[in-house]
């Protein structure tokens, strides 16, 4: 792996010297990336990729971020979006969709949880209605990240009440934008953003031509959607990019900008570009800028914050290495198993410890934010959004069932409503 790292890598320069053009649109510098397979370089030659493990890729990696440009559109559409319809969709949906992921035409979000389906996910009482070519969506999502922003939704609607829950279930590519059949009401949240919200269905319509994976075979494709999900959130999602360029129909200006004007407005202040940039991202504190924000204040000599920073240092490791284990199963042909969940719960204890660290450094400071306080505003960001990853994803709690159930064979949660059709279910609002 080591000698085939060395050559991507050195792949991985002459192409960004042969490509890199600060003069070039955004959009145009997407472009490069996806078609040359650089910009989600994990996927398949066939579909935008180049079949490459993340441990071949690391070298690469570097030179990308060395480069300091921006890499495709982070986020769903592209952890969760794209690898579910390179996994079950068709080749036209594939044509169809994954392109303008990469090169930022389109955004995704995910239509999933609802306000009496979320760790029960089964039990989703979204209906579609087949009419003609098309099914006709009514009820009610909740905590859709980015759906105010997006142009198609990952959408799990009931198609067949007469079956049990996790029969009747079918994945429809969804359009947001249906003016007086979608609704969308954003959540503002304690850190002052709001990136998720309601989502209301009043006889909104998809096109049958949507669906992913079969009719009523929803379930199966949401489960590797959710996969997806725990690889990405538990460690398994390596953007090789110091940052992300905005997507979707909202970002089409900024697109049209040069990449080298995009590089500046970050360069000067990632805060206030993350901030103003739906859909871009970038990663959380990490222990090395820790330790560095630690010496900045004369605080590396305190025991009590060494302590913490050796915590968090010997977490994240055994994050990474748990991550690695991940990968190798997937290189050898197998499908993660309990080092997602695992891994997943570990990221919940490091955003909590990296909070606690973040902030015993920085003190009183750490009230503050916005570009002139600790870290760019990160320090606060990190400690007001850190109950998140317990809870999105699937709760701490749900992983702890699976790594109980899958990992030490414990019996499984009894589930009496398994084989009953979902219509005489007493969930949700069904009663
Ligand atoms: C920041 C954020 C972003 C999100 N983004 C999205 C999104 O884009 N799209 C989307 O569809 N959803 C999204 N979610 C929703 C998320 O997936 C759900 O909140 C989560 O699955 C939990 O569901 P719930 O909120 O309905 O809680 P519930 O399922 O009602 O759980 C309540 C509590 O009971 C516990 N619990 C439930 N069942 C069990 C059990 N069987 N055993 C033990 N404990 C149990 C849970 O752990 C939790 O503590 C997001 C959530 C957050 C916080």
């Amino acid at each position: 792996v080591v000698d085939r790292g060395d050559s991507v890598r050195a792949e991985a320069k002459a192409w960004i010297e042969e490509n890199w053009d600060p003069q070039i649109s955004v959009r145009e510098w997407l472009e490069r990336l996806a078609d040359s397979g650089w910009a989600s370089p994990t996927w398949p030659t066939e579909w935008y990729g180049k079949g490459l493990s993340n441990a071949e890729l690391a070298g690469a990696y570097e030179e990308f971020r060395t480069l300091g440009a921006p890499g495709p559109p982070a986020g769903l559409s592209r952890m969760l979006a794209a690898p579910t319809i390179i996994a079950h969709g068709t080749d036209e949906q594939k044509r169809r969709y994954v392109r303008s992921i990469l090169v930022g035409e389109e955004s995704w979000c995910q239509l999933f949880s609802e306000p009496g389906a979320g760790s029960d996910l089964a039990s989703l009482q979204t209906k579609a209605i087949r009419d003609g070519d098309e099914w006709v969506i009514t009820g009610q999502k909740v905590w859709t990240s980015g759906a105010h922003t997006a142009d198609l939704g990952m959408l799990i609607a009931r198609t067949n009440p007469d079956a049990p829950k996790h029969k009747g279930i079918s994945y429809f590519a969804f359009e947001m934008d249906q003016p007086g059949r979608v609704e969308i009401r954003p959540l503002k949240q304690i850190t002052g953003a709001a990136h998720f919200a309601e989502v209301f269905f009043d006889e909104a319509r998809v096109p049958h031509e949507a669906i992913i994976g079969g009719e009523n075979e929803g379930w199966g494709v949401a489960l590797t959607t959710l996969a997806n999900e725990r690889v990405g959130l538990g460690g398994g999602a390596v953007s090789g990019f110091l940052f992300t360029a905005p997507g979707g129909t909202r970002a089409k200006e900024q697109l049209e900008q040069s990449v080298g004007e995009m590089v500046e407005r970050y360069r000067k202040s990632p805060s206030t570009f993350i901030a103003a940039n739906a859909g871009a991202a970038r990663a959380t504190l990490s222990p090395k800028r820790l330790i560095e924000f630690a010496k900045e204040n004369g605080r590396n000599t305190d025991p009590h914050i060494r302590q913490r920073l050796v915590g968090l240092y010997t977490l994240s490791e055994l994050s990474r290495m748990n991550a690695l284990r991940a990968k190798a199963a997937v290189a050898a042909g197998q499908r993660p198993g309990p080092e997602v969940s695992i891994g997943k719960l570990m990221i919940s204890r490091i955003t909590r410890a990296t909070r606690d660290t973040a902030t015993a450094i920085a003190g009183a400071a750490s009230m503050l934010d916005g570009p002139e306080s600790p870290l760019d505003g990160a320090v606060t960001q990190q400690f007001l959004g850190s109950p998140a990853p317990s809870i999105y994803g699937g709760s701490d709690e749900i992983q702890k069932n699976i790594v109980g159930e899958r990992v030490l064979g414990l019996p499984k949660e009894p589930d009496v409503s398994r084989d009953v059709p979902f219509r005489d279910l007493k969930v949700g609002t069904q009663r």
